[in-house]
Parts: structure tokens; C-alpha cells; sequence
């Protein structure tokens, strides 16, 4: 170990955020594998932020992998494009994630489907306007990979042609038991700075400033040794520290500013991406290619075979479960993290662009008498754990009573990102988190239909 990282002390945000046991020893140290494709896999029309994208394609047409299956509806969407050859089988309703049914295009994959992209062609990157880098971005269907699913190319443009000073790259991966991004850096390490120095030139940043938390120090030291000493790029270690990975506690880490409430990283002249989003960017636009497969980190104590698999998009969580080795008693799996993840209701669900991880749960691992809720009492480590400042404690009291309206007006409550913070540390197992999505859910329902 080297004496001086002892005495290390890197950044940080200043208040709140908690230090959970991160169980990454399961999958950190395991190279990237590709998953063979499911006999059939469910591209839904809607894996990302804005309007749903629109087919192009009908029941019964023959698709090759990587070709356009459904173009963008508008600027606030994106394409989605075949993830294997094979035949439309149906555009139907299928399960999401989120709950409800929502279209999807179904292909009967081709049992000779080879992992060969066939429909692509080589683009000179350095010959593209900022514009039409932003364009290719689009086309290539790109959103953010760590979970978010925005539009990549949206944030290339900040509203109101804000300029961009920082791209601020977010290789942080603070949920527990994901690391997905971990082995993105090491593994794909040219992809990623390829990838950050196109989007340097897009956006007009003067700066890259990459975030990575301590916990991954073989990461910080596989980029640094690719940047020269004055390079536009630089790798800063940050605090293993949840949730440090959200774009505010990273902005306040990195740059020591405050987003300022209701507002954006742009207000400050910065776009943040994840380290994800950019290795594809590196990988796909200069081969004109689309998002077809992501990396996704696979876990839990309910998992044979742990392992980050290079998975097809649409394919069913059923299907990776099978291959990862998954108990069959398996009785809770989570996409995404544990923290800010979703319990499917369906293993029919297809992973989508913005699925990072899938972690499963054999038994159930939380006693049933710590499940039980008691009454709160008043101890204040809610608001401590905090990140945004708030008072989980009075916003759970108001959720209880329903009042949905003062929870937003008087106690901030749009400005919780439902990071799970003050449910993990409430000693009472009040799932605060799950109170104030409803109550953000219902909010919204009622702007709704006031307009
Ligand atoms: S879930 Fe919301 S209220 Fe709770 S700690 Fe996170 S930001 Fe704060
Ligand atoms: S942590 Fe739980 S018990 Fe303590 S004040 Fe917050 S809501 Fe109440």
C-alpha cells in the first residue's frame, strides 16, 4: 500500500449520506462477459426519459442486429435498434419495471444470430460538427446508462444555450454490490477517454474532471496513467460515500459549488455523464452503430454464478437469471441498486438501457420482525443522513396524514431524489422513501389534472 494514500483525504459533499456495506468483492474483481441472446428478447418503446419512440418496423419483418427498429419522436426521445436477428413477432403491451404494461417490439431471435453488428458504417468523428455529433449521439440511441436514461443528446445542449465550461464524468458507483462502471474503466478505458474527448468538442467544455470514489483505486490509476500532465482530462478520487454518485453531491465534491434549488448542473456551466454513457459514445459513433447491449453487473446473495455480463438489450430478466445461476427460491430481485433500485413484480421485465444491475435476494433476507414498522421517535438520524438538507421525519408525518400538498409547498419535497438515505438509518423501518414517491406521484397527478 502506498504510505501517502494513508493520509489521503479526498473530497466529499458536505452533509448527510451514509456508508452501507458495499458487497462489491462479489463481481468487482470479474471481467466483463457477454451473455448469449434469449430465444426472444423485448425492446419496449419507452427505455429512457420523454416521448416514447415510434416503430418502424412490422409483425412478421425479418431484422438484423443493430438496424432501426423504432425511430425517435421528437427531441426529447430516442431510436431503439435490433439487439440480434431475428423476426418481429409482435408490438404488444408487455411488463416494465415501473409496473404498468407498455408497448414493445418482440423478436423471435434467429438461433444462428451471430454477435456480428451487420448494420453499421464507419463515421470520421473528428470531420463532425458539434452539431452533428449531436446528432449521431441521438442516432445512436444513447441515454444515461447509470440509471437515469436521459437523453444523451438533450444534455449536450443545455436550455437556453447555456455554454458548457465542465463535462463532469461520473465513474462514482455508490450503490452497493454494482460495479458495472468499475470494470467499464478498467476494461474499456480508451473507449471512455474517446468517448469524454468527443463530447469535449460537442459540448465546448474546457475541462473533464472525472469523479471516482476510493473504493476503486485501480480505476483512478488505469486512467490517470492514459492523461498526459496538462491534459483537458483529469481523475480525482472522492469519498466511498452514498449517495456521492448523484450529479449534486458530485458537483459540490469536484468543484466545491452548490447547485442552487430547483436548478441544474448547467446553471453552473457544467454536464455530468456517466463513465457508461461515455465508453459507448467512444465505441459507437465512430462505427455509426446504435445502443444494442450494456453492461450489467449481476448479484446478491441469491446468485450462483455473480458475474458483469455484457447483456442484450430485451432480454428478459428470467433469462439472465437463468444464465447468472440465480436460486430458484429467489424472492425478491432488484434492478438497478438496492438503494434507489425497483423490485420487479414480473421476471418477464426485459432489461433496458438504464438497467445497471439486477440484484436478488434468495430467501428473505430481511427478518420479518425488522420489517415492522413503529412509530417514529423523534431521533433526528434522517435529517442527519440527508443529503438535500430536508426533514424526512416531518415529511413522513405529512405522507401518513396524506398531505401531499404541504409536504411540497412548505418542506421541500421536490427536492428529494429519493436517494434511500433516511429509510436506511430510520431505526423505526419507516419506508420513507416509498412515501414521498407516492407522494411525488400523487402531486403530479394532480397537476395533471388541474391543467
Ligand atoms: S430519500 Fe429524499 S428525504 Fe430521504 S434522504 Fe434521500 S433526498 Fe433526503
Ligand atoms: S429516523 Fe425514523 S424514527 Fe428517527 S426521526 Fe427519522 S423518521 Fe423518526
Amino acid at each position: 500500500m502506498n504510505l501517502l494514500n494513508l493520509f489521503r483525504q479526498d473530497k466529499t459533499f458536505s452533509h448527510g449520506g451514509i456508508h452501507p456495506v458495499d458487497h462489491k468483492e462479489q463481481t468487482a474483481g470479474l471481467p466483463i462477459r457477454r451473455l448469449p441472446f434469449a430465444a426472444k428478447l423485448v425492446v419496449p418503446l419507452s427505455q429512457h426519459k420523454g416521448a416514447p419512440a415510434k416503430p418502424v418496423v412490422r409483425v412478421g419483418q425479418e431484422v438484423v442486429r443493430g438496424e432501426p427498429i423504432a425511430e425517435a419522436d421528437g427531441h426529447m426521445s430516442v431510436p431503439m435498434h435490433a439487439p440480434a436477428t431475428g423476426r418481429v413477432a409482435a408490438i404488444d403491451l408487455w411488463p416494465t419495471a415501473e409496473g404498468p404494461k407498455a408497448p414493445a417490439v418482440v423478436i423471435d431471435v434467429y438461433e444462428a444470430s451471430s454477435q456480428e453488428v451487420l448494420f453499421d458504417g464507419d463515421i470520421d468523428v473528428d470531420k463532425l460538427s458539434r452539431k452533428a455529433i449531436m446528432q449521431a449521439v441521438k442516432d445512436a440511441g444513447l441515454v444515461g446508462l447509470g440509471g437515469a436514461a436521459f437523453p444523451s443528446h438533450v444534455k449536450m445542449q443545455p436550455p437556453g444555450n447555456r455554454p458548457v465550461y465542465t463535462l463532469l464524468v461520473n465513474g462514482c458507483e455508490c450503490e452497493p454490490y454494482l460495479t458495472c462502471d468499475h470494470r467499464v474503466m478498467l476494461e474499456q478505458t480508451d473507449l471512455l477517454l474517446r468517448g469524454i474527448r468527443i463530447m469535449l468538442r460537442a459540448t465546448g467544455a474546457v475541462q473533464a474532471l472525472i469523479g471516482v470514489e476510493d473504493n476503486k483505486m485501480d480505476a483512478v490509476g488505469a486512467i490517470s496513467d492514459r492523461l498526459a500532465a496538462d491534459d483537458a482530462i483529469s481523475v480525482h478520487p472522492v469519498q466511498a460515500r452514498y449517495p456521492q454518485g448523484a450529479e449534486k453531491m458530485l458537483v459540490e465534491a469536484l468543484m466545491d459549488q452548490q447547485i442552487p434549488e430547483g436548478g441544474l448542473p448547467a446553471d453552473l456551466g457544467v454536464v455530468v455523464y456517466n463513465v457508461g454513457t461515455l465508453a459507448q459514445i467512444g465505441e459507437l459513433l465512430p462505427q455509426g452503430k446504435g445502443l444494442i447491449e450494456r453492461v450489467v453487473t449481476v448479484s446478491g446473495p441469491g446468485v450462483g454464478k455473480p458475474g458483469n455480463y455484457l447483456v442484450p438489450l430485451g432480454t428478459p430478466v428470467s433469462f439472465l437469471l437463468q444464465q447468472a445461476e440465480a436460486d430458484e427460491s429467489a424472492n425478491e430481485v432488484i434492478l438497478g441498486g438496492p438503494m434507489m433500485g425497483m423490485t420487479v413484480a414480473s421476471l418477464d421485465v426485459p432489461i433496458t438501457k438504464g438497467v445497471s444491475g439486477v440484484v436478488v435476494y434468495a430467501q428473505d433476507a430481511v427478518d420479518q420482525q425488522q420489517r415492522q414498522i413503529f412509530p417514529c421517535i423523534k431521533c433526528s438520524r434522517c435529517v442527519e443522513a440527508c443529503p438535500m438538507h430536508l426533514n424526512p421525519s416531518m415529511l413522513g408525518q405529512l405522507a401518513r396524514k396524506r398531505d401531499y400538498a404541504t409536504m411540497a409547498a412548505d418542506y421541500h419535497l421536490d427536492q428529494c431524489f429519493e436517494c434511500g438515505c433516511c429509510a436506511y438509518v430510520c431505526p423505526s423501518n419507516i419506508p420513507l422513501t416509498q412515501y414521498f414517491r407516492i407522494a411525488k406521484a400523487m402531486n403530479r397527478e394532480q397537476t395533471a389534472m388541474a391543467s
